[in-house]
């Protein structure tokens, strides 16, 4: 993962004979400093994501898991450092833009149109970019992620409950998948059961090849769906590194927790 340290004795940049070839990040984030007026916020951040892979961006209250996010998605401004997509620097360049190139941030990205039904917010979103039967499966698709929607089909999308409409909102973003998702507290609000339907589309588009960036309270969560794990603390990286890492071992991980509470991977 670019911004970890190579091991001792491996020369940065040069694969070991035989170690599969690195992956070309799908977004990297160099040195990456924001601030809120004066009051700065990210302090020289820098990691990487691959194509078809997770990580999890996990953190204390307040360490800027949200600012990174938004500075990803153009929403914050970068005070210096950049942000590369899929190797190019559009750092700066403006989030309907980014939208276009394939950068999706979710919930903040897409919301949905409360005069609409369910079916008419996906068949819109669908129709754009899809032909008519392509179109046709795609939203049996997501149907079949979200049975709860099929259930919904022609509620309009402004009586759906809280946590329905961000899952109409989270299969908007998934029906035609972004090249990089930001994810940031989905869960928030949502049931179990419904959070078992929005991690296994997590994990089927990770699959098919999107990245994610994955910010989430539930740390085992994210920990299972993530193979690397960046931990900010006041706005800096203070750990980064694959999480088959982490296995077996106790992490201090602070987030959402007492200072001083363990967190495990079963927690
Ligand atoms: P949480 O887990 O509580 O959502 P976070 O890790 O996402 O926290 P951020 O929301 O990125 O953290 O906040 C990082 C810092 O920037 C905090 O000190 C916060 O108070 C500050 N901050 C965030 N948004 C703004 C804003 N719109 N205006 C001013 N300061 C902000």
């Amino acid at each position: 993962m670019a911004g970890v340290a190579p091991r001792a004795g491996e020369p940065a940049g040069v694969p070991m004979p035989g170690a599969p070839m690195p992956r070309t990040p799908m977004l990297e984030v160099r040195d990456l400093y924001a601030s809120y007026g004066r009051i700065g916020a990210l302090f020289g951040v820098s990691f990487g994501v691959p194509a078809g892979s997770a990580t999890a961006l996990l953190g204390p209250n307040g360490a800027g898991k949200s600012t990174l996010a938004r500075c990803v998605t153009g929403l914050v401004p970068v005070s210096s450092g950049a942000v590369l997509f899929d190797g190019r620097d559009v750092t700066g360049e403006a989030t309907w833009k980014l939208v276009r190139s394939g950068v999706a941030h979710a919930p903040e990205g897409r919301s949905v149109f409360a005069t609409l039904t369910v079916e008419d917010n996906l068949r819109l979103t669908l129709r754009r970019a899809l032909s008519r039967s392509d179109a046709a499966s795609a939203l049996e698709a997501s149907y079949e992620r979200f049975p709860r929607l099929a259930e919904r089909r022609r509620q309009l999308a402004g009586t759906l409950s809280g946590g329905e409409q961000r899952m109409l909102a989270l299969a908007r973003v998934l029906a035609i998948p972004p090249k990089l998702l930001v994810v940031d507290e989905l869960s928030l609000g949502l049931a179990p059961r419904v959070l078992d339907d929005v991690f296994r589309a997590l994990r089927a588009i990770r699959d098919a090849g999107t990245a994610l960036l994955v910010i989430e309270q539930h740390v085992p969560r994210a920990l299972d769906l993530a193979e690397q794990v960046v931990l900010l603390r006041k706005g800096t990286v203070v750990h980064a590194g694959a999480v088959a890492e982490l296995a077996g071992e106790a992490v201090e991980l602070f987030s959402h927790r007492e200072p001083g509470a363990r967190v495990t991977r079963e927690d």
